[in-house]
């Protein structure tokens, strides 16, 4: 029974997701969320969207980009 890497839980409705060549184990989508979503450079919120990403940092939004002084982005949708 593969257990997730998060929670250590057992459960049998487990799923696995690859991330730049490593794959995870997880039994639900908030533990997946938890390893796996970049934070947010501004206001520290996990990013479950796309995000934008600036300067090799990513935010949540493009508000928040422009709040640390990344101009003008787009969220890209
Ligand atoms: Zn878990
Ligand atoms: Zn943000």
């Amino acid at each position: 029974m593969p257990v997730c890497e998060v929670c250590g839980n057992d459960y049998d409705k487990a799923f696995e997701v690859r991330a730049e060549e490593a794959a995870h184990v997880f039994t639900s989508f908030e533990c997946a969320i938890q390893a796996l979503a970049p934070i947010c450079a501004h206001c520290g919120c996990r990013i479950i969207g796309h995000g934008v990403e600036a300067d090799g940092r990513i935010f949540c939004c493009a508000h928040c980009a422009e709040q640390e002084g990344v101009p003008a982005l787009r969220d890209r949708v």
